[in-house]
């Protein structure tokens, strides 16, 4: 859930409370009766660039798409009712900021700003420098304790006291800051890497999460109508792999007594029928040779706008901005040789953002980012225990009792509870409800 305060300001207070007690009262009592000039001047250095990135992730905008934009070809044509513009692709609306923002990765409450296509470097710079400098104060309060314990047969008027309370005090600070902040510089610098923000994660979950669900696809398929005038053509997989031959948890090895229990109590007990779920679905859609031409297989598409496809994974789907992990940390964080560099900037402005090569040739849904980023007023009746029992994969039953299965965009939430109001995002229903 995202941190609020009362007082907002608080927000960057604390940080700011919190880094110059840490940074200078450690350099105060204990640093400069153990380090050389030059050694505190590199610290010092140090300490500054804290200062500078976090200065600069605080004040830099986050990136705010211009007033005239209009959707390209093959765009979803969203419209913020707040800022009164369309908004270019991983573009949304802060409900804290109240703009639109493009990239936006999420909005920062220690920041009092969104962290967004412009000044995720700074952002990820502030959190670097944190971890270089708490790190290296770590490691003296270590030295210093170590130093305690060698000489704890001496007389306890030897050791300095104010040094010894200050070390005390700080080592838990300076640690729980190293340990918090690694962790979140860790889980942004992954979906850097995979060249996502975290908003685009959460949605990616979210497609997986529903992927095998009929309202999804029909969300899907009726996208798809509405963009390019005709029916979803038949897919295929690139990875050999179909939801039927998803054995990773075949329910008669998985389950045991208890489990069963279970689920009986909750869909009645169990059925002979092992006939796949998805199998129910292959005379609806049509065999077709990807040879064929459209209308050849047109023709032999489902006409049922629910259908699951059988040979279509979440391993097929492609995200259309991974450009590759060294393409994808230059996108975000710009040219490497001015990653540390606190002015320096990334690749791109957030505004004409190509998909990547790999969507261009290998996508098969034809539609934008998220391809179910339409048609969102679906309502799709819950599965009856007839067709739970007929799914033979103890994995899928539980993904279809997730009440997060059939869930709306704007209702559902990922393993950590996170809902995209957790990252700031403004919910606009009319935003899901057109193309
Ligand atoms: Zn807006
Ligand atoms: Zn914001």
């Amino acid at each position: 859930m995202m941190l609020e305060f009362r007082w907002p300001l608080l927000g960057v207070i604390i940080p700011v409370a919190i880094i110059a007690c840490t940074a200078y009262g450690s350099h105060y009592f204990i640093l400069r009766h153990h380090l050389s000039t030059t050694q505190q001047i590199i610290y010092e250095c140090l300490a500054s660039m804290i200062w500078a990135s976090y200065a600069l992730a605080i004040y830099t905008s986050p990136g705010e798409p211009p007033k005239n934009y209009n959707p390209k070809k093959g765009e979803w044509k969203r419209y913020c009712t707040k800022c009164r513009i369309y908004k270019p692709p991983r573009t949304h609306h802060c409900s804290k900021c109240n703009k639109c923002v493009m990239a936006m990765d999420h909005h920062c409450p220690w920041t009092l700003n969104c962290v967004g296509a412009n000044n995720l470097p700074h952002f990820m710079r502030f959190l670097f420098w944190v971890i270089v400098g708490t790190l290296y104060l770590f490691v003296q309060f270590c030295e210093r304790i170590i130093g305690y314990y060698n000489d704890s047969d001496k007389p306890i008027y030897l050791i300095k006291r104010s040094e010894l309370i200050a070390v005390v005090v700080f080592t838990p600070i300076d640690l729980f800051i190293l340990l918090s902040i690694s962790l979140l510089f860790i889980r942004c610098l992954i979906n850097i890497c995979k060249g996502m923000t975290q908003i685009e994660i959460w949605e990616w979950d979210r497609i997986d999460s529903q992927f095998h669900s009929k309202r999804l696809w029909k969300s899907i398929r009726l996208n798809y109508k509405q963009l390019h005038g005709k029916k979803l053509p038949k897919l295929n997989t690139w990875t050999n792999k179909t939801p039927i031959d998803d054995e990773e948890y075949p329910l008669d090895d998985i389950m045991n007594q208890e489990e069963n229990d279970e689920l009986n109590s909750l869909v009645g007990p169990e059925s002979t029928d092992t006939e796949s779920h998805y199998r129910d679905d292959e005379d609806l859609e049509g065999e077709c040779d990807p040879g064929a031409d459209e209308e050849e297989c047109d023709e032999g598409v489902d006409e049922d706008n629910d259908t699951v496809p059988q040979n279509f994974t979440i391993d097929d789907l492609i995200f259309p901005y991974d450009y590759g992990l060294w393409g994808n940390l230059k996108h975000f964080l710009g040219s490497p040789f001015m990653w540390l560099v606190p002015w320096s900037k990334p690749n791109n402005s957030g505004l004409d953002i190509e998909p990547s090569l790999d969507y261009k040739e290998d996508d098969q849904l034809g539609l934008p980012w998220p391809p179910d980023g339409g048609n969102q007023n679906i309502t799709i009746p819950t599965p009856n225990d007839d067709e739970l029992r007929s799914i033979n994969n103890y994995s899928q039953i539980k993904k279809q009792l997730d009440p997060r299965y059939n869930a709306k965009r704007s209702n559902w939430q990922n393993d950590m509870g996170e809902s995209l109001n957790d990252f700031g995002v403004y919910i606009d229903d009319s935003d899901d409800d057109k193309l």
